[in-house]
């Protein structure tokens, strides 16, 4: 294995999964009980702005109780000890990678835990508290301007500028546990690729966009994730080097 200079991860809700948070796109996912044009869309919101809010207040509460696992608590680790730079990309709303470590981080479809303000357009860390048409920006002192601070469907996500900056100068690619159907994030591998990057899958099954990548590795997060960051350490610091899995 080689040692690189600058990895991208991309990571999604199979990550999250793994600490028991529900996932948005599986069959029996969130999506699957909810219908996200009424909750997830700028039109949902202007016509029922409350269904919206309480929608996300609910998910805000699941996230009080979640821990990061072993696969957040890895690459957190690597960005602490790998001798390159480490941007950990994430499609998840909740705050695992930070509360695993990880401090290079992008939350490219927003964040659970923050609030926009559509008014004066700062954002707010509200931890566990609920967003109503009655709370306050603290900024501004609007009230009924404060939204959730995700991306949804048709907004554009965040960061996009960095993140493409970070994919043409990046030697290694990895995508855990994200399903590839979701652009503009299924379309990083090609980017990366194109800069010279070796990438890589990690994910529960294949993908749809496996066929995209150099070399697959398919298992548990919680499995996968740590082992392979074990072998990019030792690989780094010069110790044994196992070769490159198929
Ligand atoms: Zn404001």
């Amino acid at each position: 294995m080689t040692r690189y200079n600058h990895i991208v991860v991309l990571t999604g809700a199979g990550l999250s999964a793994e600490s028991g948070l529900h996932t948005f796109r599986d069959k029996d996912g969130i999506w699957a009980r909810y219908d996200y044009r009424e909750v997830a869309t700028p039109e949902g919101y202007h016509r029922n702005p409350v269904q919206v809010l309480n929608f996300y207040n609910e998910r805000r509460k699941q996230n009080a109780h979640v821990k990061p696992n072993a696969a957040h608590d890895a690459l957190a680790r690597l960005e602490a000890e790998y001798p390159g730079q480490v941007l950990v990309v994430t499609q998840n709303i909740d705050p695992l990678h930070e509360m695993a470590g990880s401090k290079n981080l992008i939350h490219m479809h927003g964040e659970i835990q923050k609030a926009l303000c559509v008014a004066c357009g700062r954002r707010h860390a509200i931890a566990h508290s609920d967003l109503t048409l009655e709370t306050v920006c603290p900024a501004c002192n609007e009230a009924g301007y404060m939204r959730p601070d995700v991306v949804w469907f048709g907004e554009m996500p965040y960061d996009m500028e960095r993140i493409y900056d970070a994919l043409g100068a990046c030697d290694l690619f990895l995508s855990i546990g994200t399903s590839g159907t979701v652009y503009p994030a299924a379309g990083f591998v090609l980017e990366a690729r194109s800069a010279g990057a070796h990438t890589v899958e990690l994910n529960l099954e294949p993908s749809e966009g496996i066929s995209d990548f150099h070399e697959a590795i398919h298992g548990r997060a919680t499995e996968v994730v740590p082992a392979y960051v074990e072998r990019l350490l030792s690989a780094a610091h010069g110790q044994v080097s196992f070769g490159r899995w198929a």
